[in-house]
């Protein structure tokens, strides 16, 4: 496995769709990984994402991440399907399977790169995983692992409530457990620090009944094809990642 790395591709392809290619494409490896990371809003999943496409230089491919990107275009500018989308993600409600896997069948480039892939925030129901399965069987491509991150409960609410994105880089922050320097601004780029329209508690409670009932078959589905790994989530970004590692270590 090799060591982490700053570069970063702009994941172009993923984000905006096949029209668009990538300014820097991840490099051919011999060894890709392809993952898939589950587990509850709020468990650390992104970030753990974001440090592992560090280390194994595999794209994060996360689906959270293609809606709020058409958020930011004009209406005009986005199909009938996709401001749909993004009326269910302001609830807190999940998109409908058609519409994810529409997306999903446009961006398969991304599943075939020669960097490999971690799937954060896709598959979230039964029938979405179903359909990845048909997509990397049809391709003649293997998940190396489902990567399941898993937190009690209240430190779920607690770490959600008190999230904070940047509005210009996207960079998260935790009011107490990982603040910026100055209150409400980002270390990196000076942009605003806001609350996700999701982390709200409201909208919390509709995401963790939806992750409850759709994604937790997941797990089963993942488990009876082998594929399941399970990683206990409590600690620092870190200490989890460090357990991440040791377990793909095992795996190679
Ligand atoms: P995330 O950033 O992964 O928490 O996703 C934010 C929101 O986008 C979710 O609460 C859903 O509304 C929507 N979403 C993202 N991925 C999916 C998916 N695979 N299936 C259904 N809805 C999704």
């Amino acid at each position: 496995m090799s060591e982490t790395t700053n570069l970063r591709p702009d994941r172009a392809a993923w984000l905006k769709g096949p029209a668009a290619s990538c300014s820097m494409k991840p490099e051919v490896l011999a060894r890709p990984w392809r993952l898939v990371l589950l587990g509850a809003p709020g468990v650390g999943k992104g970030t753990q994402a974001e440090l592992l496409g560090s280390r194994l230089k595999a794209c994060q491919l996360s689906t959270g991440d293609v809606f709020r990107a058409a958020k930011g275009l004009k209406e005009c500018e986005r199909s009938p399907a996709m401001t749909a989308a993004l009326g269910y993600m302001s609830r807190g409600e999940l998109v409908p399977d058609t519409t994810v896997l529409a997306m999903i069948q446009e961006r398969t480039s991304c599943l075939t790169c020669g960097g490999g892939f971690l799937l954060d925030g896709f598959p979230r129901t039964v029938t979405q995983a179903e359909a990845l399965q048909g997509i990397l069987k049809e391709k003649g491509i293997k998940l190396d692992g489902v990567l399941d991150y898993r937190l009690p409960l209240e430190e779920i609410v607690s770490r959600l409530s008190g999230r904070r994105t940047c509005a210009g880089c996207k960079a998260v922050y935790h009011v107490t457990g990982r603040p910026s320097k100055v209150a409400g601004v980002c270390d990196q780029c000076g942009g605003k620090l806001v609350q996700r329209e999701d982390d709200r508690a409201e909208a919390v409670r509709v995401r963790m009944a939806a992750y409850q009932q759709s994604t937790s078959p997941l797990t089963a589905f993942y488990e009876k094809l082998g594929l399941l790994i399970t990683i206990e989530a409590t600690g620092t970004p870190e200490e989890i990642f460090l357990r991440t590692v040791d377990v793909l270590q095992a795996r190679i």
